[in-house]
């Protein structure tokens, strides 16, 4: 037993702790700062902000607007905690117009850098500006500049190094930063929005009319017509306004839908999740939807100040918003053309399961399915058993007997026979398992040199991703040169058992590098990463995949440990139908 510590007196902090302390609260790392200054710049009115930011923000960040400006005599105030020129009295709360209102952005800011604040009025002649260092104004100033606002920040933290020990490497702080960048235009598509850095241009996000011409800019010039657009007033006082990918354009992960709650951009999972279950039987349950969606609600339901940088949102009512945008996605989807022609993506793969001893008519697939899995299993039939040889067969293994392939349904699972199981196996599945474990064997992929090098046009956070993320690139056997401007030149791709992966996985793979892999199985860093890779180097559903070719994946999956019929992602690779409950489907009571 340890005697209780001896009691300490109290002391209030000096006034320089307090403000490191709360400053923690909205400065986490450059790429928070930026969305302060840019928050800053469209309340000031401003129609275009430049943003610079070097090693990656740690160093410098800039930022200049052409808005509103702020009067000489409000500077010190500006970088005070709790002033502000947004909020008089308390009831204004309520119904907030302005990002900000806290008036704790630019001190915190100060606290924990030094910053340089330039501003000039309208209407006045010059600009006037101030230096601040951890919070104490150092130097005033008067210099010539256009109406509007700069800000500069250098040396962030560099008197909490606490904080800065959590910051990751420069390229993945300006990863974030240009993350930030994208979900402030989505929310806000008049205001431009431009990024450079010490080498050259980011982005460019000029002032555009339309969340179309926005979403485009970001998730890259291909993405509309790929697109469907939700327009919808569900409700007295209720707006919907959507711009969202096709099923066949969803990712791995949640990130890459932004949400705008009156022109602020906001994290909801409810509301997230309610764009997604309009995507029900659309989505298989490990893909999400892409795209921007902005929400028009009355001020007065919605209470943004629950979090200090005001991501997250209060919203009176929420379930009843969340289910009419689900609604409205909903019917816009099924709206669209190519979406409505197809059959819904789990109505294929579904009726296999069951497995009672009555047999009902539920248990079966739905009539219409019936002749397309006839005929292509008999033409695969014909294929492997009339004009090859011999059937493809992969020896026997402790844990099942010999398997012999019959053919393919849906150009993705193969149909095979082992002992008295009748099996499916999904190909993406188990290549994208073989390749994954080769990755956690060797380290990397082997490359093949293209002997046509393939040009792609990146994203700017896709040709962010490639300096963040350059480690896990080279060992995706991915290579890659710069070709001007966000244009790369893909000169190698993974190749994986004389097959190789399409060129044009590789922004997807970038894609999901800076989304940090996928956040489900398996856990560490490395293993998500290898994971990511392997799904963007392996066999598409749609590719054509030799019965050999997939014996040999399945030979390779057999000498891995238990538990290797799980792609990385935990979907499995290989379902087992005892052949008693096909018989049982006849009526059959046994072989
Ligand atoms: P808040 O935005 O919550 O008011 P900040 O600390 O971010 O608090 O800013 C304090 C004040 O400084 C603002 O209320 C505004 O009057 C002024 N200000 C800050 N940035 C700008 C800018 N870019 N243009 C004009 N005024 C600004
Ligand atoms: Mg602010």
């Amino acid at each position: 037993m340890t005697a209780p510590p001896a009691p300490r007196a109290i002391r209030r902090l000096d006034e320089g702790t307090v403000q490191r302390i709360a400053a923690g609260e909205v400065v986490e790392r450059p790429a928070s700062v930026v969305k302060e200054l840019v928050e800053n710049a469209v309340d000031a009115g401003a129609r275009e902000v430049r943003i610079r930011i070097e090693g990656g923000g740690l160093e410098l960040i800039a930022v200049e607007d052409d808005g509103a400006g702020i009067p000489a005599a409000d500077l010190p105030l500006a970088v005070e905690r709790h002033a502000t020129s947004k909020l008089e009295r308390v009831e204004d709360l309520a119904a907030i117009a302005t990002l900000g209102f806290r008036g704790e952005a630019l001190a915190s800011i100060a606290a924990v850098a030094r910053l340089r604040l330039l501003s000039r009025a309208e209407g006045t002649a010059a600009a006037s500006g101030l230096s601040v260092v951890a919070g104490q104004i150092v130097g005033r100033f008067v210099e010539g500049r256009a109406p509007g606002t700069t800000v500069e920040v250098r040396d962030l933290f560099f008197n909490t190094p606490a904080r800065r020990k959590f910051l990751h490497a420069p390229a993945a702080e300006q990863l974030e930063v240009l993350s930030s960048v994208e979900r402030l235009y989505l929310a806000r598509p008049t205001v431009g929005l431009a990024v450079d850095n010490e080498h050259g241009e980011l982005a460019r996000l000029p002032p555009v009319a339309s969340l179309g011409e926005a979403a485009a800019r970001v998730f890259g010039p291909e993405f509309l017509s790929q697109s469907f657009r939700v327009a919808a007033r569900p409700a007295p006082g209720l707006a919907v306004d959507a711009v969202l990918g096709r099923p066949a354009v969803s990712r791995s992960s949640s990130g890459a839908l932004y949400l705008a709650l009156n022109g602020r951009a906001i994290t909801s999972r409810p509301l997230a999740q309610a764009v997604r279950l309009a995507f029900a039987d659309h989505l298989p349950r490990t893909r999400y939807p892409v795209g921007a969606v902005h929400l028009e609600v009355e001020p007065a339901r919605v209470d943004v100040n629950v979090h200090p940088t005001k991501r997250e949102v209060r919203i009176a009512g929420e379930r009843d918003l969340a289910d009419r945008v689900r609604r409205a996605v909903r019917d816009a989807l099924l709206a669209t053309p190519q979406v409505a022609d197809r059959p819904a993506a789990g109505a294929a793969g579904a009726p296999l399961r069951g497995g009672t001893s009555t047999v009902s008519v539920g248990h079966l697939p739905p009539l219409a399915a019936l002749p397309r899995v006839a005929e292509e299993a008999g033409r695969g039939v014909q294929r492997t058993l009339g004009e090859g040889p011999v059937p493809v067969t992969v020896a026997a293994t402790a844990r099942r007997p010999r398997l012999s392939f019959v053919g393919q349904l849906f150009r993705l699972y193969w149909v095979a026979e082992s002992g008295d199981d009748l099996l499916l196996v999904d190909q993406h599945a188990a290549s994208e398992r073989a390749i994954y474990s080769a990755l956690r064997r060797e380290g990397r992929l082997a490359q093949q040199e293209l002997v046509e090098p393939v040009r792609l046009e990146l994203t700017p956070r896709q040709a962010a991703t490639l300096g963040a993320h350059a480690e896990a690139i080279a060992r995706s056997g991915f290579r890659v040169a710069a070709f001007g401007g966000r244009a790369v030149r893909v000169e190698a791709v993974p190749a994986y058992r004389g097959r190789r992966a399409r060129s044009e996985a590789f922004p997807a793979l970038l894609e999901e590098l800076a989304a940090g892999g996928r956040a489900t199985v398996p856990d560490g860093l490395v293993e998500r990463t290898d994971a990511t890779i392997a799904c963007h180097s392996a066999v598409r559903a749609g590719d054509a995949l030799g019965a050999e070719e997939l014996a040999r994946i399945v030979e390779a999956l057999d000498a891995e440990p238990e538990g290797a019929y799980t792609c990385p992602h935990g979907r499995p690779i290989l379902v087992r139908i005892p052949r008693s409950r096909v018989d049982r489907w006849f009526l059959r009571s046994g072989p």
